[in-house]
């Protein structure tokens, strides 16, 4: 293709103002202009008469003739008042800034078109820095009317979003736009009934009816999305044909022994829907990877368990990984002692393992003599060597990066199978893209008995009444967990407020013993104050929220999360689920300010209305956006999706996804062009298939709109 038409050569626009918009807003092109959206629309349909306006309307057009121009005010207080009728009233209009040249452009007499806000004050009409135009009998009333967001810098140097809209339309005249290609391959716009690209942009500019914006932003969304999914389905089809895996053809004596003799338990028909699912992927050839999605308490470490008795069964090693050194020594302790019956050695290897204890751990996972290892990320240094590893676990998946997994996944000659454990439920869309080359499973059934936590929204005022419900939780023999913010940018402050509330449950429980843990200990602290916790010696542990993960403690009935405005929808869900466990009733009081604001507001209701962590995380999403959720930051994903947005377009995006997958069926060995180029890169580095498909993302979409894409390469 030749080179891409510059914007420099558009009437109007030249070298200084392509220069800036290059710089502001990355537009060089004709195509990037032209791709440059609205962010909203506003109704410039009609003309308002001004005795209709009043206070709390959109901004709207008013046509008629200034009658008078003062200047009022010295220095910084001047500005410029307009009287400004339209024949019947009249209203003000005032500009505080650029005085001299709108007094000397605008004319007394002239009919024109004013676009703004209007405002009420003491039954005044009047409107501020309105957009002004001459009026032109000759040209109809547009419909919806772009807006487009421009830089601090741009609007200094006098673009207005209506210089935007301008440019736009001469690009949109010039020939290069006709020239351009279709984006989608022609099938998927007709099947998907989609608007064709050029009609698509016309309108996304310069829409004649709501319906058609609607029409033309759907198209462009699909587009956006198609093309992240293609790429993300394409990488997940390329491992899934290149990496082979251990083959586990049988369930042996470990898995049976324990399943028929020892499990204290029934599994619940979810856990054993999944773990037919990490069967058959076990024995399917290809190297499984697998995102077990389920909610706090689900029973997620039995499932992984069983899996490593797969492995234990079939002569190879297994290993669980987790976040913290606390929930590894938990699983240590649980998996150990169902281990042992079988015969089965088990070792834990964390930062804090002694030199002694660190050697035989190494030495046995080496010769082989030790099959299960449990551990936090210590188990990924070099120098610890597996004789064959072949599931490789990893709890709380959220908390380790995409970089981490794909170290682990280099210390064989043989992959291992991957099973990533996460109870932060993530939203179905979100899974589709993020983690788009995992297969997934979901637990979504609680073990028999749990009761549902009660939750309260309390404040500070209530205080003695949340104190009353403790002492009587305590009087019954249960305990009680207390957890404060901690937050890095506030360090210094919540240490002290932790430290404080500390030495007030003390006093205020003064017959129960209290503990005490925070990220900042050193971790043998830390082990021993948790264990007090474990081990029921302490009754009440106040805590920051080293605590959220996977501690379990069926004896604990209450959660008290203090300062609750200031911790995200999912982190509270976390916290809630420590509790549920085992007592007869449960309770989490969120402790709050009175004044926040309205999501926080909205947070705060939620959690007392539902514990579906599902629901939880799907109103998390529409509250914060996808690009702010834990799980999304974590795997290192900070892709910038221009129109489509993943808390809202979950079906534009299952619609994007089907067609992706056809396109894939039909054209195995796809090739899109000029992208290939960043995929080689990315398997060259060695980068696991998740993180690729992520640094694509970006490059992907950013190319994609300045290059088209030659849909002939695809055969
Ligand atoms: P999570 O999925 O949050 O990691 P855990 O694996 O810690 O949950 O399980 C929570 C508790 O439920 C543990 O005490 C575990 O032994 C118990 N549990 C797991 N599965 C079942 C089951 N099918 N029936 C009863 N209790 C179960
Ligand atoms: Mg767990």
């Amino acid at each position: 293709m030749s080179r891409p038409m510059e914007i420099k050569f558009l009437k109007g626009v030249g070298e200084l103002r392509a220069g800036l918009l290059a710089k502001e807003l990355g537009i060089e092109t004709i195509r990037d202009m032209v791709m440059y959206f609205p962010y909203r629309h506003v109704d410039r349909s009609g003309f308002y008469p001004i005795s209709q306006l009043g206070e709390n309307m959109p901004a709207l057009q008013v046509k008629g003739r200034f009658i008078s121009f003062v200047t009022e005010g010295e220095g910084r207080k001047k500005r410029l008042n307009g009287i400004f009728s339209d024949g019947h009233r009249m209203m003000n209009v005032t500009w505080f800034s650029k005085i001299d040249t709108i007094s000397r452009i605008y004319h007394i007499g002239k009919e024109y078109v004013l676009f703004g806000t209007p405002k009420c004050y003491r039954g005044t009409i009047s409107m501020v820095h309105p957009e002004v135009e001459e009026y032109d009998p000759t040209r109809p009333p547009v419909g919806l009317r772009g807006v487009y967001s421009l830089t601090e810098t741009l609007r200094k140097r006098g673009f207005t979003s209506r210089a935007i809209h301008d440019i736009v339309e001469r690009a949109i005249e010039h020939p290069a736009f006709s020239a351009m290609p279709e984006t989608l391959p022609p099938e998927i716009v007709e099947r998907y009934k989609l608007m064709p690209l050029h009609e698509a942009v016309r309108a996304m500019h310069n829409p004649v009816s709501a319906r058609q914006l609607q029409l033309a932003t759907e198209r462009m969304k699909f587009e956006e999305l198609f093309y992240v999914e293609l790429h993300i389905l394409r990488y997940a089809r390329r491992r899934s044909r290149s990496l082979s895996g251990y083959v586990f053809p049988r369930i042996g004596r470990l898995f049976n022994d324990f399943y028929f003799k020892q499990l204290p338990f029934q599994l619940t028909g979810a856990q054993k829907r999944v773990l037919h699912e990490i069967r058959d992927d076990m024995r399917s050839g290809r190297q499984m990877n697998r995102l077990l999605q389920g909610d706090v308490g689900c029973g997620k470490t039995m499932v992984a368990f069983m899996s490593m008795l797969i492995a234990a069964d079939n002569g190879c090693q297994a290993a669980i990984m987790a976040p913290t050194e606390i929930l590894a020594a938990q699983h240590f302790e649980s998996i150990s002692a169902w281990a042992a019956p079988l015969g089965l050695k088990v070792t834990i290897l964390t930062g804090s393992t002694r030199t002694k204890a660190r050697r035989e751990a190494l030495e046995g996972l080496a010769s082989g003599e030790i099959q299960l290892a449990v551990g936090t990320h210590a188990l990924l240094e070099q120098k610890v060597v597996f004789r064959n590893l072949a599931l490789a676990v990893i709890d709380e998946q959220h908390r380790f990066g995409v970089a981490q997994r794909a170290r682990m996944w280099s210390k064989n000659q043989i992959v291992p199978h991957v099973l990533v454990m996460t109870a932060t439920p993530i939203p179905r869309t979100l899974a589709m893209t993020v983690y788009g080359d995992l297969d997934v499973s979901v637990i979504d059934e609680l073990p028999p008995g749990r009761k549902p936590v009660q939750t309260f929204l309390r404040y500070d005022d209530n205080r003695m009444e949340v104190n009353r419900l403790v002492f009587s939780q305590l009087r019954e023999g249960r305990q009680v967990y207390i957890v404060y913010p901690l937050v890095k940018e506030n360090e210094k402050l919540d240490l002290k407020s932790l430290e404080a509330g500390y030495e007030r449950v003390r006093e205020t429980f003064k017959d129960y013993s209290v503990c005490f843990v925070h990220g900042q200990m050193k971790p043998a602290e830390k082990d021993h104050q948790m264990d007090l916790f474990v081990s029921g010696k302490a009754r009440i542990l106040v805590a920051t929220t080293v605590i959220e993960v996977g501690v379990n403690v069926p004896n604990a009935s209450v959660m008290i999360i203090e300062n609750a405005e200031r911790f995200g929808l999912s982190q509270l869900h976390q916290l809630r689920g420590r509790v549920g466990r085992g007592a007869d009733m449960s309770y989490c009081i969120l402790m709050s300010r009175h004044n926040v604001g309205r999501d926080t507001k909205k947070r705060l209701g939620i959690m007392t209305e539902t514990t579906d962590g599902f629901l939880i995380s799907e109103a998390d999403m529409q509250i914060r956006g996808p690009g702010d959720m834990e799980g999304t930051q974590q795997s290192g994903l900070a892709f910038n999706l221009r129109v489509a947005s993943l808390a809202r377009d979950g079906q534009i995006l299952s619609r994007a996804r089907e067609a992706a997958e056809g396109v894939l069926d039909a054209n195995p060995s796809l090739v899109v062009g000029e992208p290939e180029r960043s995929v080689a890169t990315a398997e060259k580095k060695g980068l696991p298939l998740a993180a690729s498909s992520i640094a694509l993302l970006n490059s992907e979409i950013a190319i994609r709109f300045d290059k088209s894409v030659d849909w002939s390469l695809i055969s």
